[in-house]
């Protein structure tokens, strides 16, 4: 539907001949302080910080202190110093109290209350103007079943306190998120049934008294849900036309799926409340898709979306009956637009409204009520702290530069927006990108993967040794399905002495050009990338590792590949010093045949890893993969072989005992790339330095960890339990680089234990394969054993806090339940041994000295992890904490090829950084070439 824009503009310069400000607007410290951020970057990130961490500081002078940190010189001029200065000036007790006034005062200005009766006051008011309302809970992450209940009750009391008003004054807004602990996009069916019986608890009680329910919009990975929860509720309250969904216009895919919506609301011949908005996490979704190399989900220019709003404010009219559009913006053009087209489509006054946000654009709340209408208000509402990720949000488009609320509206034309205009700068790649994990949210995403799954469920691979041209076969060993013991992955021939040497003999010097080498790893990347479904699926097969585990696998392995490449091109050049009369060159040489011996816990990432850069070096490749995994080793050499030479790439399966030791002791082998234990990186180096040798035998040793994250008292606790329960029990812990210690400020520990806890329990355990499993099998049967011993060690040390039994149901795999200790002492057994399986233990400190003293206090060196919102905190772990990859605020796993390089020191290895700028050199030897050019006194031309 279109309307005259003559039409609108007369509207919206209606609404605008009504706004006015009010005195206490114009010296109110927030709006100054609000307009100040707006215009200066540096206070607006201070600002911001400093009211996302004020909650959680205890006491004035800390906040004091946080204020000092995140406002400093620099950071503030203007009206900032002056505030500035007010707090260096006056004692810290005093400062500090102020400075919570006054963020308490902007939450209060965003938030109608802190709890519910004060909420109710301000529902009140807001009906006694004849305005509406939709209430939205506010609240801590959801990541545990009792978290997501205490939800639902505070909607059941909320709807209680709501009887009184009139069913068309209230209503109220649900978070999907939060009716779940685990809101898994991968799997849409399984959430939706975790979901349901709350949101039906919910429902019958609106029903009950007939409020509109409406769902909220959340981020683009909860979109697919969100309409199928809808729909699915739709048909089963087939009677209740009270129902609402948001449709986002900032979203590329605003009008397909407005376009289902409608369609499906025809056939079914249901009717729905539709909040038409342009959407609120546009940083949140462009920064998550930037890192993550997928297309970037909304608009990036500002007008692009204003134009969508316009479009879909027509076509949502135009459904009418079917929907009942609400217009939420405070865009004066964007607002007439929708009353426009409501009005001239002569929707009853019912079945429209306009929404706006409590608290924001005051002075266009009052135009727009000055107009004659009454606006549904969105009310949020909730305790301060856990409030605070909304009010930042609320700040962050409060002081957005172009934030319509910023707008001098004398100055506004209401011309139609230009969908090129509001362009954002994209950041310019730096360096190697990622290929990007996979995204499972999207439907065909999905749905291919299960294809893969489906198509090599039943498939047993035979794998051959393979020696130069040769497929040898011999004694066999069969790999099997740690998720369920009784199905075969495949049958591994095993390898033998001689066929180390047959290879070893077999193997050239060296092998092809720099150019040619790196074309030929580009070749491989792309076969993997080709195959990544099907190799995603045999990882969970044969490894356990569920679906996104098993997905960041082949991404990391394809990263390789194309990492590499570029590397050996940017260092495998010649350097040239020249002199006139003499030229000095600089290059790298291959070391000459390679052994890879990898372990089973990245079975395509590390092998493809240490295979890939000895092959970038121009170094034939004997690999040995680990027993556990043998079968994903022998697909990827399978691959690789179409475009290595058969000579320079060998597959030698079997033990480490023999085929291990045979390639390590061999006099041919210049370079051993090993990543596992640490009892076997130590044998190895002995071995290495005994051996007979020509050349002296590079090593590349990544072996274990024993990692910990640091939790202080200014930690963000929602952020710390999902990443500490991420790097924790992600893969089982199977990973080198899992959290297994938690070093938690006293003053923080009792609610991050019990919020650990709820969140562990949470943890969905089930065969790899299946798309909702968080957790699948631990690797092998002796694992499960070893394991089920160390929880009895734990069990002793110190306090469990949760020791997970597995459910019944499971199939015939080794699972494992998590467990968490606390109260453990640092040098515990079990704070000290790498036990490389789903235990946690926790640790109480006092201070951020004594937590890095007790985080140093291992034979590890891996990597490490602090959540503190405190600058200089930061800056104290960055410096002192002893680890090779530490992450500030995140979880500690995943690292990234190229962006992380990844490795650590102490008994964790050498320092090489796998994925980094200087790890191919350890697969070179340097040689310096200097040649005197000048003949009879002339110096000739380099
Ligand atoms: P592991 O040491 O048991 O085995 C690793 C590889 O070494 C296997 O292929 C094995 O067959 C081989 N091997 C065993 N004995 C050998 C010998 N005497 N000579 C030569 N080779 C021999 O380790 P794993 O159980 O496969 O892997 C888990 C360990 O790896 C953990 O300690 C983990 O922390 C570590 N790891 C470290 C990193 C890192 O980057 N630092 C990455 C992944 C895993």
């Amino acid at each position: 539907m279109k309307v005259p824009d003559e039409d609108v503009q007369e509207q919206a310069r209606e609404f605008a001949s009504n706004v006015r400000p009010t005195w206490s607007e114009s010296l109110n410290p927030i709006e100054k302080a609000l307009q100040y951020a707006a215009d200066s970057e540096q206070f607006k990130r201070g600002l911001l910080r400093f009211v996302d961490v004020l909650p959680a500081l205890s006491s004035p002078a800390r906040i004091t202190q946080a204020f000092r940190e995140y406002f400093d010189d620099e950071a503030v001029q203007g009206w900032g110093q002056t505030v500035r200065n007010a707090i260096q000036y006056s004692p810290s007790s005093v400062s500090g109290r102020l400075l919570r006034q006054g963020v308490k005062r902007t939450a209060r200005r965003f938030l109608a209350g802190f709890d519910r009766p004060s909420l109710l006051n301000e529902l009140q008011s807001i009906a006694d103007r004849g305005d509406r309302f939709s209430v939205d809970r506010v609240g801590e992450a959801v990541l545990s079943e009792g978290a997501s209940d205490r939800y639902v009750d505070e909607y059941d009391a909320l709807l209680d306190d709501l009887s009184g008003f009139d069913a068309d004054t209230a209503s109220i807004s649900l978070k999907p998120t939060a009716l779940c602990a685990r809101f898994h996009p991968r799997a849409p069916q399984t959430t939706i049934e975790r979901m349901y019986p709350r949101a039906c608890r919910i429902i019958e009680q609106a029903v009950e008294q007939h409020l509109i329910v409406y769902f909220d919009m959340e981020t683009d990975r909860t979109r697919g849900i969100t309409f199928e929860l809808v729909k699915r509720l739709l048909q089963d309250f087939s009677d209740y036309e009270r129902f609402g969904v948001v449709i986002q216009a900032y979203h590329r895919s605003c009008t397909r799926d407005t376009n289902e919506l409608i369609d499906w609301l025809e056939q079914h011949n249901r009717r729905l409340f539709v909040r038409l908005v342009k959407g609120a996490y546009w940083d949140e979704e462009r920064a998550r898709a930037l890192r993550n190399n997928w297309p970037v989900p909304v608009y990036e220019r500002k007008g692009k979306t204003d134009q969508m709003f316009e479009r879909l404010a027509g076509q949502l009219v135009q459904a009418h009956p079917h929907v009942r559009p609400a217009f939420a913006s405070h865009n004066l053009r964007s607002l007439a637009y929708g009353v426009t087209c409501a009005k001239q489509a002569d929707l009853p006054d019912r079945d429209w409204e306009i929404q706006m946000l409590y608290g924001m654009g005051n002075r266009i709340q009052r135009a727009v009520r000055e107009s004659g209408f009454h606006p549904r208000l969105y009310v949020p509402y909730g305790e301060l702290l856990p409030g605070m990720g909304y009010l930042v949000r609320r700040l962050l488009e409060n002081t957005a530069n172009q934030s319509f609320l910023q707008d001098d509206i004398d100055r506004q034309t209401y011309d139609k927006p230009d969908p090129e205009s509001g362009h954002v700068e994209r950041p310019e790649p730096n360096g190697y990108q990622t290929v990007g994990p996979a995204d499972f949210s999207r439907t065909k995403t999905r749905s291919r993967q299960q294809q893969a799954y489906d198509d090599r469920r039943d498939r047993r691979v035979e794998c051959p040794v393979l020696v130069g041209d040769e497929r040898r076969t011999g004694e066999t060993d069969t790999s099997i399905n740690p998720s369920r013991g009784s199905e075969v992955v495949g049958t591994v021939h095993q390898a033998t002495e001689i066929d180390v040497r047959d290879a070893l003999r077999k193997s050239p010097e060296r092998w092809g050009e720099v150019d040619e080498r790196a074309g030929m790893l580009r070749g491989i990347g792309n076969a993997l990338e080709a195959d990544r479904k099907e190799l995603t699926a045999l990882i969970s097969y044969e490894n356990g590792k569920n679906w996104p585990e098993a997905d960041a696998d082949v991404m990391e392995a394809i990263d390789f590949c194309y990492y590499y490449a570029d590397q050996i091109e940017r260092i495998g050049g010649e350097r040239n010093r020249d002199v006139p009369g003499e030229t000095n060159r600089h290059v790298y040489c291959p070391r000459g045949p390679t052994a890879v011996i990898a372990p089973w816990n990245f079975p395509l990432a590390i092998l493809t890893g240490m295979t890939s850069a000895a092959l970038a070096a121009g170094n034939p490749a004997l690999v040995k993969p680990s027993g556990e995994t043998s079968v994903i080793a022998y697909e990827f050499i399978k691959r690789a072989r179409r475009f290595v030479p058969d000579d320079a790439l060998h597959y030698l399966p079997g033990p480490g005992s023999t085929v291990g030791s045979a390639l390590v002791e061999a006099p041919e082998i210049n370079v051993v790339a090993f990543t596992g234990s640490r009892a076997v990186g130590q044998s190895i180096r002995r071995t290495v330095r005994d051996k007979n040798e020509t050349m002296m035998t590079e090593t590349v040793l990544e072996m274990g960890g024993k990692n910990a994250i640091i939790v202080g008292p200014s930690a963000d606790i929602d952020e710390a339990v999902e990443g500490i329960v991420e790097s924790a029990f992600g893969y089982q812990g199977q990973k080198c680089s899992a959290c297994s210690r938690v070093i938690v400020h006293e003053s923080r520990a009792d609610e991050l234990a019990e919020r650990l806890r709820g969140a562990t329990q949470a943890l969905i355990m089930g065969p790899a394969d299946d798309p909702d499993a968080d957790m699948g099998p631990v690797i092998a049967r002796s694992e499960q054993q070893r394991l089920r011993d160390a929880k009895q060690y734990a069990r002793e040390e110190g306090e469990v806090i949760l020791d997970q039994t597995t459910p019944g149901e499971l199939p015939d795999g080794h699972y494992v339940g998590p467990m968490i200790v606390d109260k453990l002492a640092p040098d515990s057994q079990t704070m000290q041994t790498e036990l490389f399986g789903p235990i946690l233990g926790l640790t109480r400190v006092e201070s951020i000295e004594e937590a890095l003293s007790v985080a140093n206090n291992v034979q590890y060196a891996l990597t490490g992890g602090l959540y503190s919102r405190m600058p200089s905190v930061i800056e104290q772990a960055k410096e002192q904490m002893e680890v090779g990859n530490l992450y500030v605020n995140r979880d500690i796993t995943g690292a990234v090829v190229g962006r992380q390089p990844f490795g650590g020191f102490k008994q964790s290895g050498r320092g090489t950084k796998a994925g980094g700028p200087d790890y191919l050199k350890n697969f070179l030897y340097p040689k310096t070439l200097t040649e005197n050019i000048t003949r009879k006194g002339y110096p000739g031309e380099a």
